[in-house]
Parts: structure tokens; sequence; C-alpha cells
């Protein structure tokens, strides 16, 4: 037995799952964006002026504005803002939802059982998190009780996802679950009438599949999450072939 097919017998998806082929003026920047609070709908002057000063800073600025930040209630239970995984020059980007129990205890995303179902979707695809591939979520702290986040908190915490994604400058998006879907694509989505097709968020090509939490509830659509890492793999084929 390959290496892959041990991955995907322990996942329970063999034999679908087979490849068929810094400075004092930027500390307070990011004081500033990380503490001001935002009108509950994360717009007007406030929104955008934060939005801007989010949208200049490096690296290190932005882990500091995530972690300090206050502002959407999410910050008032977590244990810490999780901001993200991997290899920050990556060009495979995965966008969950928010971080859950397990991920808000060790400030890692997709730690707990959605994560190892994710690593091991990653490993099934040659892939690796911290090995071209960044993790993120729509929301980096934990919505109370594991809920969907509110669309006014996402709107709050978008602007820290799009500065990664700038920073990041992924070649391709994978959207895991219908939060960050519709976040990335700032419309309403069905994961299931998305599937199978390129999206565009700001010229980076966008997949959406389901959401590793959602496939361990729903083990049938395992084999649908596994033709979009197909498709998602084709692409990305396809871009680097473009690239070189
Ligand atoms: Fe800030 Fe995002 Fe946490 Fe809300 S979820 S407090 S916007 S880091």
């Amino acid at each position: 037995m390959t290496r892959r097919d041990g991955i995907l017998r322990e996942i329970g998806l063999a034999p679908l799952w087979r490849l068929r082929n810094r400075s004092d003026a930027a500390v307070d920047a990011v004081a500033a964006a990380s503490t001001e609070p935002v009108a509950a709908t994360a717009a007007g002057p406030a929104a955008d002026g934060r939005a801007a000063r989010i949208a200049a800073m490096d690296w290190d600025e932005l882990m500091g504005a995530v972690t300090a930040c206050r502002a959407c209630r999410l910050c008032e239970n977590r244990k810490q803002a999780v901001f993200g995984v991997g290899d920050a020059a990556a060009d495979w980007l995965f966008v969950g939802e928010g971080p859950g129990a397990e991920e808000d205890e060790r400030g890692e995303p997709f730690v707990g059982q959605a994560g190892r179902l994710l690593d091991a979707m990653l490993a099934a695809i040659d892939l690796r998190r911290g090995r071209k591939v960044y993790i993120a979520n729509a929301v980096k702290c934990r919505p109370p009780g594991n809920r969907t986040p509110e669309a006014a908190e996402t709107a709050a915490c978008f602007p820290f996802l799009q500065r990664q994604i700038e920073l990041i400058r992924p070649r391709l998006i994978v959207a895991l679950g219908k939060p960050a879907a519709e976040t990335l694509l700032e419309a309403e989505v069905k994961v299931g009438a998305s599937r199978g097709r390129l999206f565009d968020f700001r010229g980076i090509p966008l997949i959406v599949t389901y959401h590793p939490a959602y496939l361990l509830r729903t083990p049938p659509d395992k084999a649908k999450a596994w033709e979009d890492l197909c498709l998602a793999r084709r692409t990305m084929q396809r871009l680097t072939k473009g690239a070189g």
C-alpha cells in the first residue's frame, strides 16, 4: 500500500481519494487599527480608516494588530486570536470559518478533528501545512459555542484576511465552507452549487468546497470534496505551468 493509499484509508475515502492523474509610527498604526471600535456593520468612515491602516501593514504589524484586536465582540470570549499558520509566501491559501475550542486554546487554525481531516486532505494531494500552504480563517477569534460568525463579525475581520492575501499573494485560494466563501466572494454562496467552478478573488482563482467539520458530519460528501481538491490541483498545475 502506498503512503497515499494509507492516508485515504485512514480518512475513510479509499478508493475514491486517489489522484487521477516596523517603526513607532507603525506601532501606533497597529494599536489604532487593533483597538478602534467599528460600527456594528463595519461600515462608515471609522471602518474605512481602520481598513486603510490595515491595508498598509506589513506581516509583523498585521500579526500584532490581530493579536490586540477588539474590533468586534468575538474578542470578548477568546483566549487568543488565531492569526493563521503556514508559509507566508504560499502558493495555496486555504480559508476556513473561524477558530474552534482547540484552536482558541493553541492559537493555531485547524488543530482539532477537522484539522486532522484537513491535513489528510492536503496530504492526499501531496500538500502539507507550512510547505507552500497557508491556512487562515475568515474570523480570527472563536465564535462562542462554535456558532457561525455573524456578518458584522466577518466584515470587521475581513481587512485582516484581505491584507494576509495581499502579502502572501497565493496562486490559488480554496474557500472551506459557506462563511469563508461568502466572505471572500462578498455574495450569498451555496457550497453545493458553487463547487466545480473557478471564482475570482481580485485576480486570484478561488475554488469553493466543503469545510472539513461539515465533512466529518456528512461523510458521503467527502467524495465531492475530493473532486474539488482534484480541480484545485489541476488548476494549480495549470497556473504553475503558465508561470513557468
Ligand atoms: Fe478583531 Fe477579527 Fe477578532 Fe473580531 S474576530 S476581534 S475583528 S481579530
